[in-house]
């Protein structure tokens, strides 16, 4: 087949309109007339989220004449019969500032390729270019990505250019970050890796973070490949970017085959000069370590159903809590691992993850497949009834993963573990997913493919706390690593046992939680308390403040705004939920095993 490529160009055009001008050029449009379509939804991101509904002005030249361009659905269009080339131009409003989409200003212009290049139907297996050209208010600007610089009259690296990618697919997945950021750059296994900063962030201390960073992908690298130590980005890619935006509270990360985009909070961020970093800095390194691992597991380790992705509607799978669960529970480890945390964070760590899923009854109502399953619908349009009645595919995922691990220790006889199976699934669906047909695990198959990886079976506890509803009886399986598991409750002596969103001079209850104080008064989420027993509540210490002054099993008058009704309920107050985990190794444990984060759980 012929292989012109498509070539695409961008240019961030205005920076106060928050503007990107694109143009795509189809040398052989097909003859019946040109469809062209643009993702629903983002890869890693489970929401159908309209991106077309950002292209503000559309239009095409087929051989130099206009030619009629129709929108057909959400997502597509259809131009006219005509001559080649086809030429599309088209403005895409850019000023939405998280991981998933595109933003642009003065300052900078991040993009997934999601938002703003059209598809062309048919051809999508077509190689692409890329032109990226400067913006016209500054020569400053450079570019940071994981696309390759184009092997003919290519850009120089991090300059504005022709780039490359192999087809559409691989188009959309290499976002690019344009600007004046801070960099570091460090080799792991000997692939480059960079980390780029954009944002206000004065005096990041830069060498730190590269240095942690690098002992938790090198930490990664020989997790999945002890004897090659390979790198697995490098079947798309020369380098691995890390590109974060720093903000006032920022948080969250989106994965790609040799990429990701993150969101980090400035407090989170050590700076030169400090002698330790600020205790959240636990929080960005834990961030890194996750979408790291997704490199491996559901960029090429994937779902049946993503292999490939339709990018048009909804793709459902039971098996988020694999490749959310597994990496959620790894990305902590990999911390422990790579020696950027102690034995004692991690516990820490792991405790409030423990102490979360069980603070909502909605783990009782869906299951981890369950979740994985709906979260189009329900984890990712969250609302203020979600904690009674869903669960976290990520965060029960996690402790699905921690008690397979450890069940897989115990019945193998400490031969085998967890780990065995990641990389089982590594060597079997995900070395070679970019080189050879695609290929994923297919749904209902990971009893199967643990007994493959390892001999253990495993069908009954992946029945019952994957696709059954039942709490994991974790306290007896860490008992067996030798760490112990207690309950205690948080705070004062008694609470309204909600969520509450606290803005100032005013304290509503965000999440009412399922027989809880607040629920058995008839108080609802959204309620604005005005008063405790006729003492007005204005902020949450005074609230804790007025209750301090009761104990379980006395009633309060409680007066709420309800919408702008001032409503009088009577709330029987309750000890506070044992929601509090606490983990510690063991005392009878021999001294040698509290010392050695090896051996300790062996994980
Ligand atoms: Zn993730």
């Amino acid at each position: 087949m012929d292989k012109t490529p498509i070539l695409y160009s961008l240019t961030p055009a205005d920076p106060a309109a928050h503007l990107f001008h694109v143009s795509l050029t189809v040398d052989q449009p097909d003859e019946a007339g040109q469809k062209l379509w643009l993702p629903a939804w983002i890869p890693g991101s489970y929401l159908v989220r309209d991106f077309s509904r950002q292209i503000i002005t559309i239009e095409a030249q087929g051989n130099g004449e206009g030619v009629t361009i129709t929108k057909t659905g959400n997502h597509t269009w259809q131009c006219d019969p005509c001559q080649g080339p086809l030429r599309v131009e088209y403005t895409v409003y850019a000023w939405d500032l998280s991981v998933r989409s595109a933003h642009f200003d003065e300052t900078h212009a991040f993009f997934n390729g999601t938002s703003v290049f059209l598809a062309v139907s048919g051809q999508e297996d077509r190689p692409c270019q890329l032109q990226l050209l400067a913006p016209p208010h500054t020569k400053d600007w450079k570019v940071y990505t994981s696309l390759r610089e184009a092997r003919t009259d290519g850009a120089a690296r991090h300059g504005f250019g022709l780039y490359e990618a192999e087809n559409y697919d691989a188009l959309i997945d290499h976002p690019v970050e344009m600007g004046v950021p801070q960099v570091a750059r460090f080799e792991a296994h000997g692939a480059e890796h960079e980390l780029v900063f954009t944002g206000v962030a004065p005096n990041l201390d830069m060498d730190r973070i590269a240095a942690d960073v690098k002992k938790i992908c090198e930490a990664q690298i020989e997790f999945f490949e002890p004897d090659t130590k390979r790198a697995p980005f490098l079947d798309s890619s020369d380098r691995y970017v890390f590109m974060t935006m720093v903000t006032g509270d920022g948080y969250g990360g989106l994965e790609h085959r040799s990429s990701t985009a993150l969101m980090a909070a400035r407090k989170d961020l050590p700076t030169l000069g400090q002698e330790k970093a600020p205790s959240s800095y636990e929080t960005f390194l834990g961030l890194v370590s996750h979408e790291y691992f997704h490199t491996w597991n559901v960029k090429r380790i994937k779902p049946a159903v993503f292999a490939p992705y339709d990018l048009m509607r909804e793709n459902h799978t039971r098996l988020l809590w694999v490749f959310e669960g597994f990496t959620s529970y790894y990305d902590d480890l990999m911390l422990l691992r790579a020696q950027v945390i102690s034995l004692d964070d991690y516990l820490r760590l792991l405790s409030k993850v423990i102490g979360g899923v069980h603070r909502t009854s909605g783990r009782l109502k869906q299951s981890v497949a369950e979740s994985s399953f709906d979260t189009w619908t329900r984890f990712y349009k969250q609302d203020e009834n979600s904690p009674n009645a869903l669960v976290s595919y990520y965060s029960k995922g996690s402790l699905v993963a921690l008690g397979l691990d450890i069940t897989i220790r115990e019945r193998s006889g400490d031969k085998y573990s967890l780990d065995d199976v990641m990389r089982y699934m590594w060597n079997r669906y995900g070395r070679d997913f970019y080189q050879g047909a695609p290929r994923g695990i297919n749904e209902d198959s990971m009893a199967d493919i643990v007994r493959e990886a390892t001999g253990v079976d495993t069908s009954d506890f992946i029945q019952r706390y994957a696709y059954g509803r039942e709490d994991l009886p974790l306290a007896q399986l860490l008992d067996t690593q030798g760490v112990e598991l207690t309950w205690a409750s948080a705070g004062s002596t008694v609470s309204l046992d909600a969520r509450l969103k606290v803005t100032p001079g005013q304290v509503e209850l965000a999440t009412v939680f399922e027989g809880g104080a607040a629920h058995r008064g008839g108080l609802s989420a959204g309620d604005v308390l005005v008063a405790v027993d006729g003492l007005r509540v204005s902020d949450a210490l005074g609230l804790e403040h007025i209750l301090r002054a009761y104990k379980a099993g006395d009633t309060v008058q409680v007066h709420v705004f309800r919408r702008d009704e001032l409503r009088q309920f009577t709330v029987p107050l309750s000890p506070p939920p044992n929601s509090e985990c606490r983990l510690a190794v063991k005392k009878t444990s021999a001294p040698e095993l509290v010392d050695t984060t090896e051996e300790v759980l062996a994980l």
